[in-house]
């Protein structure tokens, strides 16, 4: 298991009733044709994925070894399956979020665990095992440190494809990973709206590096922006609480943080979550 510097309760249980609240287009009808696209994509990729009640491992390169050839994505991400291969493909390929956190953190990054669910059932992980009402997990997508996994409801991320194109369920995951990322690296934020701003900060910088290495349109990252800025929390204008264990940045804090990110790299994500004000400007 990581090792994982909290000072508060349990972070996958507090990002679990944060994006069931932020993460939710209700808008948007449920996307089932989507959701199983997402399901297989994942598998393809050969990440684990939930199957009832256990998990299978991913298999190919080891967790610790780089590309072999053959295993990378390359070209602009058009379809699902290329760009979930930015979540998915291993350290050594170009625009890898793999490859991004394996050199920044070396051998602490490994490939990470995806368990899929379904709305209405609990993920096959040690944050759904806990979960005493699995309806409130639905639409919902978090990383639980207690197992180093990262769970995502695919109907959410489904959702997301219809509303936007396959990069909006990629830009959703790349939060949850700088959750783990920071985890790993022992850098969360000093209170939960600037863990939660360096997390949209992290997703901006892979954001980056997978537009770098010519997988994304820049109109990705355009609309990645602006879902963030939708995602933002309305809740507290004028009153902001960083200290509230489920206080995420305003619509206008979750844009520049992703914008940051993207613009100025890893440290200013560092600067974001040492924000005891939560504040991103
Ligand atoms: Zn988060």
């Amino acid at each position: 298991m990581a090792t994982v510097v909290l000072n508060r309760r349990c972070a996958c249980q507090r990002d679990a009733r944060l994006v069931t609240r932020e993460m939710t287009l209700p808008v948007l009808r449920p996307a089932h044709r989507s959701a199983r696209l997402l399901a297989a994509g994942l598998a393809l990729c050969g990440c684990a994925v939930s199957t009832g009640t256990s998990s299978t491992s991913g298999t190919g390169t080891s967790t610790s070894g780089a590309a072999a050839a053959g295993q990378c994505t390359t070209g602009l991400a058009r379809d699902l399956d290329s760009a979930l291969a930015i979540l998915t493909d291993p350290p050594g390929c170009a625009g890898s979020v793999n490859s991004y956190w394996r050199e920044q953190l070396g051998e602490k990054w490994t490939r990470v665990r995806f368990i899929g669910y379904n709305d209405g059932e609990a993920p096959a992980d040690a944050c759904g095992a806990q979960a005493a009402n699995p309806a409130s997990l639905a639409d919902n997508a978090f990383y639980c440190p207690q197992d180093d996994t990262v769970a995502y409801s695919r109907n959410l991320l489904g959702q997301l494809y219809e509303a936007g194109g396959p990069y909006l369920p990629v830009v959703v995951l790349e939060h949850e990973l700088g959750h783990r990322a920071n985890a790993l690296a022992g850098v969360v934020g000093v209170v939960p709206r600037a863990e939660e701003n360096q997390a949209d900060c992290d997703a901006g910088v892979t954001t980056k590096y997978a537009r770098k290495a010519g997988r994304l349109p820049f109109s990705d990252v355009l609309a990645s922006a602006q879902l963030l800025y939708k995602l933002g929390d309305r809740r507290q204008f004028g009153k902001e609480q960083a200290t509230d264990p489920n206080a995420h940045g305003t619509p206008g804090q979750r844009l520049v943080a992703f914008t940051k990110g993207y613009t100025f790299g890893l440290s200013s994500c560092r600067k974001l979550g040492q924000r005891t004000d939560g504040r991103t400007i």
